[in-house]
């Protein structure tokens, strides 16, 4: 079979990940993936953590099957359907009311992008106001309202017509920057002479997954929160990625006991990579009109299906106290891994199972992501330069394969290291 050399000689230039990995990939099941010559791999890639349940999860596949052999309904606007209230009568069950959150849901366009686009749209209608504050290493989409919110220029480069009203501002621990960094923003936004129209949003992503898993710690985030409402601006947490469990709680600001006014969702929330993005909406800040931000695929039923098997894995104790497990285990290796090659690596990073390693060298990092790609592990770098090895497996992906996974990589990297014994490489 030829398959690859069509497949280059048909997509555009603008195709990626199919260049570092160019095998045809067929079929999945948890955290393994095969191609279509058998190779197995194991995914630390998780889609980008759309699917933190892994590949065909046997609840929602069930569920998925049982609702296209029943004549389900399949798209429907933002019509009333059986699969979208039980989707939401779940999500209200098992993730709000515990958590004593009053929001709103919007559904919004199927992607995250889509759902930044909603929230900054909303922010700015509802406030009157202009300027949204975004961090530095922030990722937000590739829309042109989301991109402009999103750090780095080389993400930003396509963006011919800016998002005008972006104040950028350090996130925690950039170039050493503090919670000082804020409480000067906040005196400066307030002060009329300031040179800072008003705000109407600060959004921001508590762990930063395209941006190199840098986190925001909970006494910054409080800070961060005391500064929006002093400013009355909303606070837009972009949950998209470090959202649905992948930090260990449902929403990965739970940590810090904030209550954000908005919340994105996106990759993960239908739990089968089905495509889906919400909006969550403190009530008092709902002031769409009806139909005001709309999209023909907002009622994509076989993700509201899906999402409501994704969803009740939260209720099950089990499976939260499964992500501590695994986060622990992945916290020691990154310990150790860190401890061993001082001078290649510079810090592992992250939180719960959004973490990974820095390394000093750019280069080095690139190397070790290869040979763990040439020992079957999908896994990509991230932050700028690329320099951090992302580790992003199914939050349920089975302990054995896990700390195989963990063994190959560990190989990888070591490979790519010079040899720690005798004279050190000059
Ligand atoms: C992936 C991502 C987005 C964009 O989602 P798309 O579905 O690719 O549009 C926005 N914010 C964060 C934090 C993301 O990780």
């Amino acid at each position: 079979m030829n398959g690859p050399v069509i497949l280059d000689d048909l997509e555009s230039q603008v195709r990626y990940y199919c260049r570092q990995t160019p095998n045809v990939f067929a079929t999945a099941c948890g955290a393994r993936v095969w191609d279509t010559e058998g190779n197995e791999f194991t995914d630390f890639l998780s889609g980008c953590g759309s699917l933190n349940l892994g590949h065909n999860h046997p609840a929602i596949k069930a569920a998925v099957i049982r609702y296209l052999e029943a004549d389900g309904i399949g798209n429907a606007l933002d019509f009333h359907t059986a699969a979208k209230s039980r989707f939401m009568r779940r999500f209200r069950d098992c993730i709000l009311a515990p958590r004593g959150l009053p929001h709103l849901l919007q559904f919004t366009g199927p992607t995250g992008a889509n759902c930044v686009e909603a929230a900054i749209k909303l922010a700015r209608k509802h406030t009157g106001r202009r300027s949204v504050v975004a961090f530095t290493n922030a990722f937000h989409g590739m829309s042109m309202g989301a991109l402009a919110l999103t750090g780095s220029r080389k993400a930003r480069r396509g963006l011919e017509a800016s998002l005008d009203g972006v104040v950028r501002l350090p996130f925690e621990g950039y170039r050493g920057a503090s919670m000082e960094e804020l409480d000067r923003f906040a005196e400066m936004a307030s002060d009329p002479s300031g040179g800072i129209d008003p705000v109407a949003a600060i959004i921001v992503e508590t762990v930063q997954g395209e941006g190199g898993l840098n986190v925001a710690s909970e006494p910054w985030l409080r800070k961060l929160r005391k500064v929006a409402s002093e400013l009355e601006a909303l606070l837009i947490i972009d949950d998209i990625q470090a959202g649905c469990g992948r930090t260990g709680r449902f929403f990965s600001f739970e940590r810090s006991g904030i209550v954000p006014d908005l919340v994105c969702l996106s990759k993960s929330i239908s739990g089968a990579g089905l495509p889906m993005a919400m909006l969550l909406v403190a009530p008092q800040y709902d002031s769409w009109l009806p139909g005001e931000h709309n999209g023909t695929f907002r009622g994509n039923s076989l993700a509201f299906v899906a999402a409501a098997e994704a969803v009740d894995q939260f209720c099950d104790e089990s499976f939260v106290a499964g992500i501590s497990i695994r986060s622990a285990m992945l916290e020691r290796w990154l310990r150790e891994m860190a401890g061993r090659h001082p001078d290649e690596i510079a810090r592992a990073k992250g939180l719960g199972m959004m973490a990974g390693l820095e390394f000093r060298d750019p280069a080095r990092a690139q190397t070790a992501t290869e040979n763990a790609r040439a020992r079957g592990l999908l896994l990509e770098a991230c932050g700028p330069d690329d320099k951090v090895i992302k580790i992003f497996a199914p939050l349920n992906i089975e302990l054995d394969l896990f700390a195989d996974g963990l063994d190959r990589l560990r190989e990888a990297i070591e490979m790519a290291c010079p040899a720690k014994v005798g004279v050190k490489a000059a």
